[in-house]
């Protein structure tokens, strides 16, 4: 097995607290969040980063921003506003290889991001 954090979350080998799961997509409680809200959502899939998203993986990465929305309602953050970011590379934060979104929801946020 890769030797992922994602990876081994999605396999049950680390713990995860999950709030949406389907046989593409997973999505879990960052462990550090920073908002009241602070939700990723997973594909599956192994792939390190946006930089290797192939053209067959568009219905899946379409997908992610669907789950979001979702996610948004069931959190009550729809209509309050919410957040997706999606780290790829050094100078973004990227810290985990395995692609992520995050959604951040329940307070105020600046804008341009740190
Ligand atoms: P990124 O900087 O976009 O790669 O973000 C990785 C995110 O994963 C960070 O916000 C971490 O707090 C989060 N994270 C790292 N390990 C875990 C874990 N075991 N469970 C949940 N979230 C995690
Ligand atoms: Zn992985």
């Amino acid at each position: 097995m890769i030797d992922c954090v994602f990876c081994k979350i999605i396999a049950g080998k680390l713990e995860g607290e999950f709030v949406y799961q389907d046989d593409e997509i997973v999505a879990f409680r960052d462990i550090n969040p920073q908002a009241p809200v602070h939700i990723l959502i997973v594909p599956r899939k192994h792939i390190s980063s946006l930089n290797d998203v192939k053209p067959e993986d568009v219905p899946l990465i379409g997908k992610l921003a669907i789950v979001a929305q979702k996610i948004a309602k069931e959190f009550g953050v729809a209509e309050t506003g919410y957040r997706l970011i999606w780290n790829t590379g050094e100078n973004a934060g990227q810290w985990i290889y395995h692609v992520h979104i995050h959604l951040l929801g329940g307070r105020r946020m600046t804008w341009p991001p740190g």
